[in-house]
């Protein structure tokens, strides 16, 4: 079998780069493994300031303007919803906060997202002593619904292979890539955290983080807005609310703990006062990189090798734009931005691969 491209993995990576690829009328193959979870269990948030510090997102205006559109282009050719837009209410700790936000509030890249007035409605079941700051124009992809549908469509096509990519198989000596029964002019992997195993990259700074979440039932909790304390409490309907997530640095296996829970219940009754239920806990790996940017671009020895990774936590807002550049990168040269181009390390040492 003779296509241009093979794919290695599909999460948010692997997906908005299946999607140019369609678009652009080029032949591939997609090998995923379910081996990461990230994609699968993310909360799918977008947003585009930092509810931490009230600063933007780096480039967030310019990502979804890409990055909403492409997700509205797949409802429109899967006849489903998978943006749920709603607004943002992060609850302030103290008057210094809210200070913080009049100021944020009134910065150009800042202001037509925040809202400078204190929201100082009550809602029952939420301690909210010093209101609430509204943030606009936020909402959350179901990222796994998205990912699920796409990969049966993508399977109607005969594109999906549900095996690992096995990195020994892979034959470049002819300048171009064989691997089993298929050539092909280039590999593109999208593997998550699974990078850590690709001998080709693996040598890259990744600074993983893993994250756990839980999807509760409040039956006494009525709120169709996200609400950002502690942790998010992001609306799922039907009294359904997913809550997270932690950020465990060490700890890098999928499975979820008992100490991630506690610490989630915890942060969450800092805020949030009626009774739940917890019918779910969920966990993945944050491809998170040293300097927080993606990593992206082609091997410095074997050209027809190339990475999308690095998402962190920010992957659905990040994943379509990244995947336009990369894309642009690999077929008409066009340069990648020094801070998100995998060269930005190359003076820390390349792997033997
Ligand atoms: C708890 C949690 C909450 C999050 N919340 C948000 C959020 O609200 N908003 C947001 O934007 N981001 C969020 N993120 C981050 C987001 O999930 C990531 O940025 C994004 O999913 C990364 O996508 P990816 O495709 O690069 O990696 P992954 O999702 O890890 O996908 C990689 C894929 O490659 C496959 N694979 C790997 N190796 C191989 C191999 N050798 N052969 C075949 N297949 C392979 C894996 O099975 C996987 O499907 C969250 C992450 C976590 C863990």
């Amino acid at each position: 079998m003779e296509v241009e491209y093979v794919l290695v993995g599909f999460g948010l990576a692997g997906l908005a780069f299946a999607t140019v690829l369609e678009e652009q009328q080029k032949s591939f193959v997609v090998f995923e493994d379910a081996s990461q979870t990230s994609s699968n269990v993310a909360g799918g948030v977008y947003n585009p300031v930092v509810l931490k510090r009230f600063t933007p997102v780096w480039q967030a205006k310019s990502q979804l303007e890409v990055a909403l559109p492409f997700y509205q282009k797949w409802e429109e050719k899967l006849g489903k919803t998978y943006d749920h837009k709603f607004d943002t209410y992060r609850i302030f700790s103290a008057i210094e906060e809210q200070n913080n936000w009049f100021l944020a509030a009134d910065k150009p890249l800042l202001s037509p997202y925040m809202d400078s007035k204190v929201i100082w409605e009550t809602y029952p079941g939420l301690k909210s002593k010093y209101g609430f700051g509204k943030l606009q124009h936020t909402g959350r992809i179901d990222t796994k619904s998205l990912l699920s549908d796409c990969k049966t469509y993508f399977e109607s096509q005969q594109v999906m292979r549900y095996e690992s990519f096995d990195y020994e198989a892979l034959d470049l000596s002819s300048g171009e890539v064989t691997y089993k029964d298929i050539k092909a002019k280039r590999v593109v992997f999208c593997e998550g955290y699974g990078m850590h195993q690709n001998p080709f990259f693996k040598h890259l700074p990744m600074q993983e983080v893993k994250g756990e979440l839980l999807t509760i039932q409040a039956p006494l909790l009525e709120v169709d807005f996200l609400v950002k304390a502690a942790v998010f409490l992001l609306p799922l309907g039907n009294h359904y609310y997913k809550v997270g997530a932690t950020f465990h640095w060490k700890d890098k296996s999928l499975a979820t703990t008992e100490a991630g829970k506690k610490e989630l219940q915890n942060k969450l009754a800092s805020f949030m006062t009626v009774p739940y239920t917890i019918v779910e806990q969920s966990a993945g790996i944050r491809p998170t990189v040293k300097d927080r940017r993606p990593l992206l671009g082609v091997h410095p020895k074997h050209t027809q090798l190339a990475l999308f990774n690095g998402l962190g936590t920010r992957g659905v807002m990040i994943a379509p734009k990244m995947a336009q550049e990369l894309y642009q990168h690999l077929s008409e040269g066009t340069p990648l931005e020094e801070e998100i181009d995998l060269r930005r390390f190359s003076n820390k040492g390349e792997s033997q691969a």
